[in-house]
């Protein structure tokens, strides 16, 4: 059971699906280059596959899949028509920018996705400068989501215990590395994955950002 009765002194996001509007445009495109690659996938296998992972998670599926030379080239693929598709249509989550105004805490960000990568998507929504230099990124830790060493790391570094942190997850990795790591959780069902994966022990779902503030303290 996770310990709840301290207040919450640190939020830490997630950033894809829970800040920008990405994991969208990520399931539509591996769907197309699955498609195009000889693994038709469904938008239920995508999030079981490659949402809230680590890029080698996912590559590493698709290897066992269809071989390496066809991961790489799937990888290739992924990334060009991402790219794409965040420069012209990438947004901030619905509610996250009214949820930030009103959140009155210490926040940071711990993604499995890589500085290069935040740096773009959270420059491209405006949130970039919200968060500069509180910004945390798998690559530092040895274990991805959802092992808890991230949030951990993530946590240490901002100068916070586990039990005064709360995560704001969309991805049943995510969320399972949130209570691995003593945090309290908060499992956004407002993007792709469902409901079920993010349920969990002391996990508090909710569907619409503007809502977190009251969540967080407890109102
Ligand atoms: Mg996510």
């Amino acid at each position: 059971m996770i310990a709840s009765s301290s207040p919450v002194e640190l939020v830490i996001f997630d950033c894809d699906g829970v800040l920008v509007d990405s994991e969208r445009i990520a399931v539509r495109v591996q769907r197309e280059v699955g498609a195009r690659l000889g693994w038709p996938l469904s938008e239920a296998e995508v999030v079981r596959h490659f949402i809230g992972r680590s890029h080698a998670a996912g590559w590493q599926v698709v290897a066992e899949r269809l071989g390496a030379e066809a991961a790489a080239e799937w990888e290739q693929r992924f990334e060009q028509r991402h790219r794409e598709l965040v420069d012209a249509e990438l947004a901030p989550v619905d509610g996250i920018v009214e949820a930030l105004a009103g959140l009155g805490l210490q926040s940071c960000v711990a993604s499995s996705g890589s500085h290069a990568k935040m740096r773009h998507t959270l420059g491209r929504t405006g949130l970039y400068e919200h968060f500069e230099g509180r910004i945390h990124s798998a690559s530092e830790v040895a274990r991805g989501k959802p092992a808890p060493d991230l949030f951990l790391h993530a946590a240490q570094r901002m100068g916070y215990p586990p039990e005064a942190c709360a995560v704001v997850e969309d991805s049943g990795p995510g969320t399972r590395a949130a209570r691995a790591a003593g945090m309290r959780c908060f499992g956004y069902t407002g993007g792709p994955t469902g409901v079920e994966a993010l349920a969990g022990d002391g996990t508090v779902l909710f569907s619409d950002m503007r809502e977190l503030p009251a969540l967080v303290h407890g109102i």
